[in-house]
């Protein structure tokens, strides 16, 4: 197995005592800016009375209100920076599920510490300088692509910036140039693996050894996929774009949960409805604190993503506290006719039928009776159907296994490749007629 080595011992294996006291020091710091600099904050603190003395140890931090997605549109573009833009040099925005998106900003400052995060957690998942390093995540305002660029470089590796694209292309780059880290997101590394099949590529003649996935929810039963067709050890990483992107929290060789970077972020587990702070161990929605961010900071912000931790010690030597993987987003469901609906279980689905590409969108429409449900699915960028006839065949196909899945009659229109762009703001779910 890859892995045992750390990028930065003094933070990745820091006493937790000492983290507590430096994660203190740092949040005291994060509150004075944030109150003082970011108008947002400033009216939040001046309508509710508090002060950013009244932070005097990290149990206060419960007495401060959350920051929910919504007060970052609210602030579009760039209410809630820090800092004056002539200190911000680099943009991107996050990639929301819903409404417009939310615009992120790093100082200089900002972009080291992203960088060295990405960078332990490349080194956690084995990732040396003596690798070739394929990334197809986005590079573009979406911080994958860029975030795991610059840890790569960091490093030391050799990077191919190849993006998104053609997958057979990322095939030929990759047994061509001898990639030995695949980083992107995991269901287009399933289709990477099924178009070298369809080459005639075998896994076995390829460099490959190491994969970094994330961006979107998986599992180990996905893991375990990835790691056959592709003979590669599969790593879970995390990001939320909203507090920096990639780098947040990593695997690490036990593969038993993800180390947060507690020098940089402050994470609490709560109650998505009561919004109570819950006991280490529980599963709740992680709220994550700023520490060390001068563009933006942020605090107690809800990542909607649920979640438990976990502060036992871990066999690799970091002390950091390790997160679950993430199972589903708390903002990611949809009910329709009384039915609980994730669009991670319909991707499921498309991702065992042949020919269908990666993006899709629920469209619910409440003005039928009952509430009427379609999926637009795009047709993958490779395929080639034959005929008409098997475009049908493939919709019928997808109908009755989301009619198993989810117990009623879904309609499914194909799309071609390239109608849907999700990472642009488009939603993963459309209301057709909203109620309200
Ligand atoms: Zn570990």
């Amino acid at each position: 197995m890859a892995g045992g080595l750390i990028w930065d011992e003094t933070y990745e294996c820091m006493p937790r005592t000492e983290l507590q006291q430096l994660q203190l020091e740092r949040l005291q710091a994060t509150v004075n800016r944030a109150a003082r600099n970011v108008a947002f904050y400033e009216k939040e603190f001046e309508d509710l009375g508090i002060y950013p003395e009244d932070i005097q140890t990290l149990e206060d931090l419960q007495r401060l209100p959350f920051t929910e997605k919504h007060d970052l549109r609210d602030s579009y573009p760039y209410g809630m920076f820090a800092v004056p833009l002539r200190e911000v040099v680099r943009i991107h925005q996050s990639v929301g599920t819903t409404g417009r998106p939310t615009v992120v900003g790093y100082t200089a400052n900002d972009l080291r510490h992203w960088t060295d995060l990405v960078a332990r957690n490349l080194t956690a998942g084995g990732v040396t300088k003596d690798d070739v390093v394929q990334i197809f995540f986005g590079y573009g305002v979406f911080t994958g692509g860029f975030g795991f660029h610059q840890g790569a470089e960091a490093i030391g590796a050799s990077v191919i910036p190849v993006s998104h694209g053609d997958t057979h292309r990322q095939v030929e780059v990759m047994r061509d140039y001898r990639t030995t880290v695949m980083i992107g997101t995991p269901y287009y590394a399933l289709r990477i693996a099924a178009a070298a099949a369809e080459m005639g590529v075998d896994p076995h003649s390829l460099s490959l050894r190491i994969g970094l996935f994330g961006g979107e929810v998986w599992d180990e039963t996905v893991r375990q996929e990835i790691e056959d067709e592709l003979l590669i050890d599969a790593y879970d990483v995390y990001g939320l774009s909203e507090i920096g992107g990639p780098g947040v929290s990593y695997e690490c060789e036990a593969r038993a949960g993800l180390h947060i970077a507690e020098d940089q972020y402050l994470v609490e587990v709560i109650d998505p409805d009561s919004g109570e702070v819950l006991p280490p161990g529980e599963e709740g929605e992680l709220v994550f604190t700023t520490l060390n961010r001068e563009a933006m900071p942020l605090l107690r912000y809800r990542s909607g993503d649920i979640g438990r931790l976990n502060i036992e010690p871990c066999q690799c030597g970091r002390t950091l506290a390790r997160m679950s993987r993430i199972t589903h987003h708390a903002d990611d469901r949809l009910v329709v006719r009384g039915v609980n609906i994730f669009p991670e279980q319909v991707k499921q689905v498309l991702a065992e039928i042949p020919g269908i590409g990666d993006q899709f969108q629920l469209v619910v429409d409440r003005t039928s009776a009952p509430d009427h449900l379609e999926a637009h699915v795009e047709v993958a960028a490779d395929s080639t159907p034959d005929s008409m006839g098997d475009l049908i065949t493939t919709e019928q196909q997808i109908e009755k296994r989301l009619q198993d899945l989810l117990g009623m009659a879904v309609t499914v229109k194909l799309l071609q490749p390239g109608s849907l762009d999700l990472s642009q703001g488009q939603t993963r779910i459309v209301e057709a007629s909203p109620k309200h």
